[in-house]
């Protein structure tokens, strides 16, 4: 007799598009590259879910976004994050943001964390993306990759490479074999930089001199 499929609870990936993408050729990759890391990261979460784990990442849930001062960036990643912040964010939350670029320190947490939440969340980086927690949500300061790392999702590195083989475009690799072959050697990892290190200041000069008067909503 053939064995019924064991059903367990399962996360979907959804793919943020923007209008922008037409005509913008990079924010398409960047977006298709997080809907691909979005989608392995999916299938790994769905897999512990069905061993009846519990996940403890939620909205609302950032004390990780204060304690990780070593966030991993790819260059790709700070001109989404700069497209975002300018054309996106409105509103009180855009003076919100502005302030805590322009008083941005190392070392002091993320500056887009604004009341609980992430302000760039369709763009926040793949590294934010890949960190998932299961059991019980972090304790302030607590790193669970150091303090109970079976807790920690583990990537799904063959979704990892897909979605960086996506930003190589970006970077004047476009011959698929190519960038394949040069995501697997880790060519991203010699551009990557600490979210901490960006001078984010600049994002809050630029965003002084960019007026944004209507919604734009992916
Ligand atoms: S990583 Fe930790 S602090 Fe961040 S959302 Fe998940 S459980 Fe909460
Ligand atoms: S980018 Fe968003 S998710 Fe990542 S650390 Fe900052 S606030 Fe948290």
């Amino acid at each position: 007799m053939k064995r019924k499929k064991r059903q367990g609870p399962k996360v979907q990936a959804k793919r943020v598009t923007f209008p922008e993408e037409q005509t913008i050729p990079w924010l398409s990759m960047l977006m298709e590259a997080y809907f691909i890391a979005d989608k392995g990261i999916a299938l790994e979460i769905s897999k512990r879910l069905k061993r009846g784990e519990h996940l403890a990442c939620k909205k609302g849930c950032s004390s990780c976004c204060t304690t990780h001062v070593t966030i991993p960036i790819y260059p790709l990643e700070v001109v989404g994050i700069y497209w975002f912040v300018i054309e996106k964010i409105l509103g009180p939350e855009r003076d919100q943001i502005k302030k805590q670029l322009a008083n941005f320190e190392k070392g002091k947490g993320c500056p887009f964390l604004v009341d609980g939440a992430c302000a760039i969340h369709p763009v926040r980086p793949l590294a934010c993306r890949h960190f998932n927690v299961f059991g019980t949500p972090c304790r302030p300061g607590e790193d669970p990759y150091y303090t109970r790392r079976n807790d920690v999702l583990t990537p799904n590195e063959k979704y990892k490479q897909r979605a960086l083989a996506c930003m190589l475009p970006f970077h004047g690799i476009k011959e698929p074999s190519e960038k394949k072959r040069l995501a697997r050697a880790g060519i991203l990892d010699t551009m990557v930089k600490n979210m901490q290190e960006i001078e984010w200041q600049n994002l809050a000069t630029r965003m002084d001199g960019h007026i944004v008067t209507k919604t734009k909503t992916g």
